[in-house]
């Protein structure tokens, strides 16, 4: 016999008001309708907002359970909310919000290993106690992995990241080395890897900090006579993750503390992760000893995403925030958003904002619209491939045959113009311009970087190239 709507939502039923006050299932799980049974997704009909909010605040554990024993693991939950629109005397309509799954982060405890008192502990993360220090994660709940979708330009350090956060500290990467420009997802998947790893090892501290952070503590710390504090705090996490590391450069002080609490927690075997905009290599001021040490596990980068990566986020976020948006209008902003996550996103805010504002359905023409005057707008932002197409187009040469394997040699002086430029003009790190410029390593773009600034100094011509493409780049 089918499941449907109806009987799996009276199971759950069943189960709720054995684990509850009858007033309180009364007040809240009486009023509920069951709609809709998808395969694994169950869709509620709650009476307004607060209600929602209500039993995701409370109950979310609870329907989880119940959901699970009748749907299995990937069971999902959907709430259609009947919005009144009594004040406004329009009709009331509904919206779908599927359930986050959210979860309060618990606080963990941990032994100090030392009689830490903790008057004196100026560290923000610690919260005391009395006999155990306690420590907040600094985990965002809303960076997990579930929504972190996975394509081809992040696959590597997805998996990478998942299998740290099973085994934290148990494999080879460590540390586990995260980077890739702007907008692309470190931050994200780095809290997703914390959460799992809280999740598989509820008994392991986690500790997100941001490298702005962690020197202004470090900073606080000197003045306060108590460094050794917080390099014993640092010392004594399980799962260290730290963000942007980049900006550790030309921080000696800080970096020497870091060296400490690196080699600390590597020899113990507990977990480091760390992100950064661009490779070790490409850090600048940096003690030779940490980018050496920050190589020792994996670095896995994170590239621009592709077509398909860009299609599946937006319909995810789509999906999230219970929105309907017709499948065109989706896949036109996922063909002319190229850059990174973060403008896919607030693209997509200001379609949604410009349609909500002016009372207007989310169409295509409103689509073009808005993306054009946000193209425009950042088109600033100067991206490798509007640099190639301009190289190309200067030099008239086909783009694929900067793309391809060819050493002729006007097409490999247009490469190593091309790579200058990219290098010049955008954030990415060495090895992910040679990777889309027709996929070289990290060492031939610095050769191509050192070649044109040699030549532009010795030769005129070529400078005359040089000044004309920068001009058509900074104007066009
Ligand atoms: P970075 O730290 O690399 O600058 P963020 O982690 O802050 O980038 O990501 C920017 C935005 O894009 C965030 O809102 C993040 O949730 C989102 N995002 C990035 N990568 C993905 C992905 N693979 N799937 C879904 N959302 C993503
Ligand atoms: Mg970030």
């Amino acid at each position: 016999m089918g499941k449907t709507a109806e009987s799996v939502w009276k199971n759950c039923l069943n189960f709720v008001k054995d684990n509850i006050q009858e007033q309180a299932f009364k007040t809240w799980f009486s009023p509920i309708q069951p709609i809709k049974l998808n395969e694994n997704i169950l869709t509620i009909q709650v009476p307004s907002k607060f209600f929602y909010e209500w039993l995701e605040e409370h109950y979310i554990k609870l329907l989880k359970i119940a959901l699970q024993k009748e749907l299995g693991k990937d069971a999902k939950l959907v709430y259609s909310i009947v919005m009144d629109q009594k004040y406004s005397g329009k009709d009331p309509y509904t919206v779908k919000i599927p359930s986050s799954n959210r979860e309060k982060l618990q606080l963990q405890e941990v032994d100090a290993p030392l009689p830490i008192d903790s008057k004196k502990v100026k560290n923000p993360f610690i919260i005391p106690g009395l006999q155990k220090i306690k420590i907040d994660s600094q985990l965002n709940t809303n960076n997990n992995f579930h929504n972190f979708i996975e394509g081809e330009t992040n696959r590597l350090a997805r998996s990478a990241g998942k299998a740290v956060a099973k085994r934290p500290g148990g494999t080879s990467f460590n540390p586990l080395f995260i980077y890739g420009g702007v907008g692309l997802g470190k931050t994200h998947l780095a809290h997703a890897i914390g959460l799992e790893a809280k999740e598989n090892h509820p008994d392991k501290t986690v500790l997100y900090v941001s490298t702005e952070k962690f020197t202004q503590q470090f900073i606080d710390s000197v003045q306060s006579n108590n460094r050794n504090d917080f390099i014993h705090f640092y010392q004594m996490i399980d799962i260290l993750i730290i963000d942007d590391v980049q900006f550790l450069s030309g921080k000696k002080a800080t970096q020497e503390a870091f060296f400490h609490i690196f080699n600390h927690l590597h020899q113990k075997g507990n977990q480091i992760i760390l992100t950064s905009d661009k490779p070790p290599v490409d850090i600048q001021d940096m003690e030779q000893r940490l980018i050496s040490r920050f190589k020792w596990g994996l670095s896995a980068d994170l590239q621009a995403p592709d077509y398909e990566t860009r299609l599946a986020i937006l319909k995810h976020k789509v999906e999230k925030d219970g929105l309907e948006m017709p499948e065109e209008v989706v896949d036109h902003i996922a063909k002319n958003i190229k850059t990174n996550v973060r403008e896919l996103e607030g693209c997509l805010n200001s379609i949604i904002a410009q349609a909500t504002l002016n009372k207007k359905e989310i169409t295509l023409e409103l689509t073009q619209k808005t993306l054009s005057n946000f193209i425009n707008n950042t088109r600033k932002e100067i991206s490798i491939d509007y640099i190639q197409r301009l190289v190309c187009d200067y030099f008239k040469i086909p783009v694929d045959q900067i793309q391809s394997k060819t050493r002729k040699r006007d097409v490999v002086q247009a490469r190593q113009l091309a790579m200058f430029f990219a290098k010049k003009y955008t954030k990415a790190s060495l090895s992910s311009i040679g990777s889309q410029i027709g996929n070289r390593d990290h060492a031939t773009v610095l050769h191509a970087c050192k070649t044109v600034k040699n030549l532009s100094e010795t030769d005129k011509i070529f400078r005359g190239y040089v000044e004309d493409i920068n001009r058509k780049i900074t104007i066009e």
